[in-house]
């Protein structure tokens, strides 16, 4: 009997362990299936850890930016478009990170969770973007490091976006990984890059004003180019005499922005930092992540530290894609769509597999805030920089020239258009070129007349 018990018993215990592995089998098949079957060991899709085989990806006007030919993963013809759209499309070796052929590979590759892997029905991904224009926006960056990007602040799409150093995956440099001009190669900057904002950052402060100091359209202030605070001194670029808050705004004057910035306070700085969207990581429908700001400035701080962060050159950073985003949001009356890139995915029979459902930004501004801000921006470009600059483009806008320790500064330009019949925002940062102006200023003005060229 006891043997007979015991072997019941053993075969209970048997049966139980086979039907847990079973389920944890299935359950992990059902789960991590897509994973599975998407890793590049799977000869179908990978050879050797690079991919072959994937749906197209095509931009706006139809262009094919990556697609699969005898068994062989291609992309661009053009090497200029090839390089413009590294960052985008990613590398079939997975070097950059937040490529789209990683990032939305379940929808290139057909994947489904009961046929597996289609290899007869690959989807095709449809852009927002403009390859040429990326390609012309990469050549407005060059030689210098930075990004540049355009959005439709209306819809949230963007039309343009380029990240540079970049280079052509076909000819790849052999010294690319130890050769200071490649450096953070692989990163695309609009969403990875963090930098001194320098006078773009006065919009910031610019908006604190606004909602805090009833008065500030009826006080004057008197640049002689510094301003003594007791613990320190702020430089200005020039002697700007007697202005008013649009006067200091339009010629970017340092001695009124750091005055206005010791009125408001570390607190009242820090929560416009906050309300501009511009503190924390922005999560975007195309599966990427902004890098998050800082404000480190603080009530602990001296007012000439307040001062120098109320110009844009105390500790504080900010990410191009949520100063973009920001911009969206003061010329769309105060909120915006996250922008993004991946319009839709269709199968071979053109159902759609995959539709963008543009998400809100986490900014909110009020709709007078938004339209004084505006307004501001667009005295900016009317009053001091020059409409000439920006050619059939009625632009809104703020350049910075963000001094560096390590060469000439970043230069910085942040703006969109006025007229909203032609309703797009623009960012771009030149690393180590000199004047916000001169160099963002002008690349930016160049992207926007050639997007306004291509829809006359
Ligand atoms: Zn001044």
């Amino acid at each position: 009997m006891k043997t007979i018990n015991k072997r019941i018993l053993l075969l209970v215990v048997v049966t139980i362990l086979f039907l847990a592995i079973t389920g944890l089998l299935m359950f992990s098949m059902f789960f991590h299936a897509e994973e599975y079957a998407l890793q590049s060991v799977n000869g179908h899709l990978y050879e050797n850890g690079v991919l072959i085989s994937a749906g197209d990806i095509v931009d706006v006007n139809g262009t094919k930016l990556a697609y699969t030919e005898d068994g062989e993963r291609k992309y661009a013809d053009s090497a200029q478009v090839r390089t413009a759209l590294l960052h985008i499309i990613g590398d079939d070796a997975g070097f950059i990170a937040g490529g789209i052929q990683d990032t939305f590979r379940e929808e290139l590759c057909g994947y489904n969770i009961i046929y597996g892997v289609n290899q007869t029905a690959r989807n095709t991904l449809q852009l927002s973007l403009d390859a040429d224009l990326c390609a012309y926006a990469y050549n407005e960056l060059r030689p210098y490091k930075g990004c540049i990007a355009v959005c439709n602040y209306k819809t949230g799409e963007l039309v343009c976006m380029a990240s540079s150093p970049s280079y052509d995956m076909y000819d790849k440099p052999d010294n690319i990984d130890n050769n200071d001009e490649y450096e953070g190669v692989y990163i695309n900057r609009l969403y990875g890059g963090l930098y001194t904002p320098g006078s773009i950052f006065k919009v910031v402060t610019a908006l604190s004003a606004i909602e805090n100091i009833d008065d500030i359209y009826n006080q004057t202030f008197y640049c002689d180019g510094s301003y003594s605070t007791g613990d320190g001194e702020i430089i200005c670029n020039d002697v700007h005499g007697t202005v008013t808050f649009q006067q200091a705004l339009n010629q970017s004057c340092n001695v009124a922005f750091a005055q206005i910035a010791v009125q408001l306070g570390a607190d009242n700085l820090n929560h416009a930092f906050q309300q501009a969207g511009l503190a924390t990581p922005h999560k975007t429908i195309d599966r990427l992540s902004s890098t998050a700001g800082s404000f480190s400035t603080s009530t602990e701080n001296s007012d000439s530290e307040v001062g120098w962060a109320g110009i844009g050159q105390s500790t504080t950073l900010v990410n191009p894609y949520s100063f973009l985003t920001f911009m969206c949001a003061v010329a769309n009356g105060g909120t915006a769509y996250e922008p993004y890139f991946v319009r839709s995915a269709v199968n071979g029979n053109n159902r759609q597999v995959y539709t963008a459902k543009p998400v809100d930004s986490s900014i909110t501004l009020s709709k007078t805030t938004a339209s004084t801000l505006k307004e501001l921006l667009r005295s900016d470009v009317s009053d001091f920089y020059g409409d000439y600059i920006f050619g059939d483009v009625t632009m809104c806008g703020k350049t910075g020239t963000a001094e560096r320790d390590d060469g000439l500064p970043h230069a910085w330009f942040a703006g969109f258009s006025y007229d909203e019949s032609f309703p797009y925002a623009v960012i771009a940062v030149l690393e180590n070129s000199g004047s916000g102006l001169r160099y963002a200023g002008h690349a930016a003005a160049n992207v926007m007349q050639e997007l306004y060229d291509k829809q006359s």
